[in-house]
């Protein structure tokens, strides 16, 4: 599959759109798109696809804000091609409403679209598996470049014994008894207006019409089981503390088949020993030989890609921020790069001997080294400010 497209070009609404323009734009899409009317057309359901792919994230605050923030990386995927996983199926199941009358009832049942939910309109329960947080701590260097992580996630995982159904084998399920296999129970109830008849889902069997009579012995009948999954996902460039990325499908299985919960990352900032962090702008603290300040010196700073050299000019006072441009950051939607700003300090020594103390005895003397500061040296703070803007 190319490049994911963007999701609002997909649908075709702008950035601001609200949610009734979105929620109209991907009927029209769906309604185009849709396989009934483009029977065997690979693109069309390739097309069909995207629309809900797009619809399910920009009418979710949630995904859609994670989705202005990040793009795709924001939503698990690795923002390349990586398919977010819908099928047709999922579609109806997720979305139908939205197509109201116009695709409702008997056109979607079983045929082509038969669906491990159930059929469009059919009433069964669906279990969902609870979403998994973990925490995951990058250093500057994978905060900067963005990393593939691989990691082993100790979670509820469909169970191996009964492949999740919850019976022991094909013989331990039965008809149930108590809707007859219809999944749904109808009702009789006599009201001031009339006979009412309603129909709820079975609550015996969910609305799955079977039950089972054997649970399978390994998972209790819950058909899950603890267990791990090893997942690797990309976290890209940029982010910090506190953002956070789901991998759907990725959390905890459901029980007897049911969806799974979502695994979100939440991404943690290593303290680094060697900058601090100020958005995207990193800050060193360099410290320089005082003579070096006075005469002039060439010198190492640490970035995040290894040492550079800079040069320190001669009279360069303690308190000078020496810019190095896009050896910061950059911004998690690659907008742009941050500085390394260095800020210079000058090493007063703490300790001299005799013949140092003598040579500076002297030196002392020199209207040279008398303080005379001009406006620039005094204006500290614009400068600070400056250096943060
Ligand atoms: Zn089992
Ligand atoms: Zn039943």
């Amino acid at each position: 599959m190319a490049q994911k497209r963007d999701y609002y070009e997909v649908l075709g609404v702008s950035q601001n759109a609200g949610a009734d323009e979105i929620k109209k734009a991907y009927r029209k899409k769906a309604i185009e798109y849709h396989p009934d009317k483009n029977p065997g057309n690979k693109e069309a359901e390739e097309k069909f696809k995207e629309a809900a792919e797009a619809y399910d994230v920009l009418s979710t605050p949630e995904k859609r804000q994670r989705y202005d923030q990040f793009g795709h990386a924001g939503l698990g995927g690795s923002g390349g091609g990586q398919s977010y996983g819908f099928s047709v199926d999922d579609i109806f199941s997720h979305f139908g409403d939205i197509f109201g009358g116009h695709f409702a009832g008997a056109q979607f049942s079983g045929g082509q679209f038969g669906s491990m939910f159930g059929n469009f309109g059919s009433q069964q329960e669906v279990n969902y598996g609870s979403d998994i947080r973990i925490r995951i701590k990058l250093d500057l260097k994978e905060i900067a470049h963005g990393v593939e992580k691989k990691i082993k996630v100790k979670k509820e995982i469909v169970c191996s014994a009964c492949n999740g159904s919850g019976a022991k084998d094909r013989n331990s399920v039965s008809t149930c008894p108590h809707c007859r296999g219809n999944g749904q129970v109808t009702q009789v109830v006599s009201t001031m207006l009339g006979r009412m008849q309603t129909t709820t889902v079975c609550p015996k069997c969910h609305g799955a019409g079977k039950v089972i009579t054997t649970p399978c012995p390994a998972c209790s009948g819950r058909g899950t089981q603890v267990g791990e999954e090893e997942v690797s996902f990309k976290i890209p460039a940029g982010v910090t503390e506190g953002m956070q990325l789901t991998l759907p499908g990725k959390g905890n299985a459901a029980r007897h088949g049911g969806q799974n919960g979502d695994l979100l990352v939440v991404v943690e900032e290593e303290r680094s020993e060697i900058f601090v962090r100020d958005a995207n702008n990193l800050i060193y603290n360099l410290f320089v030989n005082f003579v070096d300040a006075a005469l002039g010196a060439e010198v190492e700073v640490p970035t995040v890609d290894g040492k550079v050299k800079i040069a320190i000019k001669a009279g360069t006072q303690p308190g000078t921020i020496l810019r190095l441009k896009g050896k910061g950051l950059p911004t998690v939607n690659r907008l742009g790069v941050g500085d390394l700003l260095v800020y210079v300090n000058a090493w007063v020594p703490k300790q001299l001997d005799k013949e140092e103390q003598k040579i500076l005895a002297k030196l002392r003397q020199s209207p040279n080294f008398a303080p005379n500061p001009d406006s620039n040296d005094r204006n500290f703070m614009d400068r600070l400010r400056r250096a943060f803007q």
